[in-house]
């Protein structure tokens, strides 16, 4: 085999995967399981596929804890679907649902649920989504379906470092891009959803848990594939699900637990963060932060040089390409850099990242 030449993938999503899933994967693509051919070419049907099915979704169990009134649902058309399966699932005909939207991924989630009902913003519109204004300011309305947002805004880095507090409304949570990169009590949660290729495996799996009682409400115009009660009794498996990616994810959650499970992914996922944050912070400004202190994220580090120098910018992208660092140019609707830290990213390789800034500063920093 040959040996690929040595990247840093710091890809936004799709995003890096441990080497030893890749490497397993290999292994098992033509044999699955002693069964003679690939996983890809069995029946949905056979026990084999329903072996793999239920140990994912026991694994994930147990790396969440994830209590015995939640359901877990692998689904398909990424997050953007859940994004219509939300509303018609849990809000009723003529219904209204609570958005709090602090990023792209929120914003465009409420979009979405607008088509299916009443949305209240929760929040006043931002002019750049670089903070998160405080509970106590937050308009939510007593008789909403449910109170949406998302906990990592991947586009412009903002995490929720708490979960919010919406009196008994049942809560839903987009996780896409920090799911599984620590402990969270499930049980605070209606809904929590999270597409693979970011935190867990590929892109073609949708991962929904979700509590019981709030199966079964959905608008009777909801697609089939998208109705959470059929999905839920089908054991995900009402039609064709997306096997591999599920079989790719099975592996990560394994990887994980080998790793030492959801709590050290949370360790990990500070300590690579914090050492960015420190790199920016000591750099006399020559790096600069655009997000509030309180809700930096641990997964999506975006930073600017020399105040949004746009050739200084250029020129780091060109230099970490030529150290084999890609993906980090920051997403198009806010410019300046951005280093995704997902499961899979290394200390070493954030190290690599770090030496990679300090270099670049010593040498263009303004004397
Ligand atoms: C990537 C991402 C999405 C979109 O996921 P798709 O699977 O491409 O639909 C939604 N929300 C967040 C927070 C994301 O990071």
């Amino acid at each position: 085999m040959a040996t690929a030449k040595k990247v840093f993938n710091f890809g936004a999503g799709p995003a890096k995967l441990p080497r030893e899933i890749l490497l397993q994967a290999q292994r098992e693509l033509l044999d699955y399981d002693n069964t003679g051919m690939s996983i890809m070419e069995m029946s949905h049907r056979s026990a084999k596929y329903t072996e793999l099915n239920n140990r994912v979704q026991q694994d994930m169990r147990d790396l969440l804890k994830v209590p015995d009134n939640y359901k877990i649902l692998f689904l398909q058309g990424g997050a953007t679907g859940i994004f219509s399966a939300v509303p018609m699932n849990l809000m009723p005909s003529g219904g209204s649902a609570d958005y709090i939207v602090t990023g792209s991924w929120s914003s465009k989630a409420a979009k979405e649920a607008a088509k299916y009902g009443k949305v209240n913003m929760v929040l006043p519109k931002m002019d750049a989504y670089n903070d998160i204004p405080n509970q106590s300011t937050w308009k939510l309305s007593p008789d909403a379906s449910y109170v949406y947002y998302c906990a990592n805004e991947t586009i412009h880095g903002v995490e929720f470092r708490y979960i919010p507090d919406t009196k008994g409304v049942p809560l839903v949570c987009d996780m896409s891009s920090n799911f599984l990169s620590e402990e969270f009590d499930v049980s605070k949660f209606g809904v929590v959803f999270a597409c693979a290729q970011k935190n867990v495996g590929t892109s073609g799996v949708t991962v929904v848990i979700i509590r019981e009682d709030l199966i079964g409400k959905a608008q009777p115009i909801v697609p089939t594939i998208l109705d959470f009660k059929i999905n839920a009794q089908d054991n995900s498996v009402h039609n064709t699900p997306p096997m591999y990616p599920i079989y790719i994810m099975g592996l990560y959650l394994q990887w994980i637990k080998k790793q030492g499970g959801a709590a050290a992914m949370g360790q990990q996922a500070q300590q690579k963060s914090r050492r960015v944050y420190e790199v920016v912070n000591s750099s006399a400004g020559f790096y600069s932060l655009p997000v509030a202190e309180h809700c930096r994220s641990r997964m999506n580090v975006p930073f600017r040089i020399a105040g949004g120098d746009a050739a200084l910018e250029k020129k780091f992208l060109e230099g970490a390409e030529k150290r084999g660092m890609q993906q980090l140019k920051g997403h198009r609707s806010v410019g300046g850099i951005r280093a995704s830290l997902y499961n899979a990213i290394t200390m070493d390789e954030v190290e690599a990242l770090i030496k990679y800034m300090t270099d670049f500063q010593k040498e263009h920093a303004k004397k």
